[in-house]
């Protein structure tokens, strides 16, 4: 029924050409038309049944008609820019299973909008991926079972690259603390309406069992150890270690870190440990 009635809707192409809709660039707005495209976005959040998405940014809704497809209890569609609401309307109608807050999903507590068992699926916008990210992953108690997530392709290596790789940074330590990470596609900017200057990617992060909860201490560390990169950790650590009242080469040493490592071949494992070593 719900199908059928999906059906029924016009194209996505349709749609967008019946309301002379066109990008706002200040909104990071870069369109996915293609509805087998955002299905196997989509399916990358299955199984959905029982399950409630928020998605942040809709726009036409082509993620949104593809989750809903792919069985969604519910999707909770925030959107900023009012030119969609009235195509959102129209799927919430031939659905009867969205909902959509108009506004800034950065000021919206998910948690209290929408009911759990909760994902977020989303095509995020560019300008503002990184801090909505970063929000969701320090949130506690965490309010996700799933983040799938499509981030220009830099931003997702950066979640998901492992030590030793140039993209291994503060990103990739935070993220990896809570969730296991990777890249699930690779979406080229061709793909978009209108197509924006680099290439795209959609990353997973499913939790772990156990995260590693001092996300604030962590982020200050790695601060330290990546805000001079090209350092030796001895240099860039000093004044962290400094303020701490750590003996630099005793807490270094107790962690198994070798004072000369520069911080991109440090594990994760390794940052926390020191994490931990700083907060005795
Ligand atoms: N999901 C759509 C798609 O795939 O075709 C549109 C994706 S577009 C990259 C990003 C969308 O996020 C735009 O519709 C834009 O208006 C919306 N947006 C931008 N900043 C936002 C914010 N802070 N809160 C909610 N939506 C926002």
């Amino acid at each position: 029924m719900v199908t059928e009635r999906m059906d029924a809707l016009p194209t996505l192409h349709e749609t967008v050409r019946i309301h002379g809709l066109r990008a706002d660039k200040s909104l990071g707005q870069h369109f996915l038309l293609d509805l087998n495209l955002t299905r196997s976005i989509a399916r990358l959040a299955t199984p959905l049944d029982g399950v409630h998405v928020a998605e942040v940014g809709p726009g036409p809704g082509g993620l949104t008609r593809a989750l809903i497809l792919e069985g969604a209890e519910s999707v909770l569609a925030i959107e900023m820019d009012d030119r969609f609401l009235p195509l959102l309307d129209d799927i919430a109608r031939a659905s009867g299973k969205l909902s959509v807050h108009h506004g800034d999903a950065l000021k919206l507590n998910i948690a209290e909008a929408l009911p759990g068992p909760r994902k977020i699926v989303a095509n995020l916008p560019y300008n503002v991926g990184t801090k909505m990210l970063v929000d969701w992953i320090t949130a506690r108690p965490r309010f996700w079972e799933q983040l799938v997530l499509m981030f220009q392709l830099e931003v997702a290596q950066r979640v998901c690259a492992q030590p030793g790789e140039s993209a291994y940074g503060r990103l990739a330590v935070l993220c990896q603390s809570v969730g296991e990470c990777r890249i699930a596609m690779e979406v080229p900017a061709r793909l978009f309406t209108p197509p924006p200057k680099v290439d795209s990617a959609v990353i997973v992060i499913d939790p772990l069992d156990t995260p590693f909860e001092d996300l604030k201490a962590l982020g200050e560390l790695t601060q330290a150890a990546f805000g001079q990169r090209r350092k030796m950790l001895r240099a860039s650590l000093k004044t962290y270690a400094k303020r701490k009242g750590l003996d630099l080469a005793d807490w270094l040493g107790a962690a198994g870190v070798d004072p000369q490592a520069r911080p991109e071949t440090i594990s994760v494992a390794q940052f926390q440990q020191l994490c931990r070593g700083a907060a005795i």
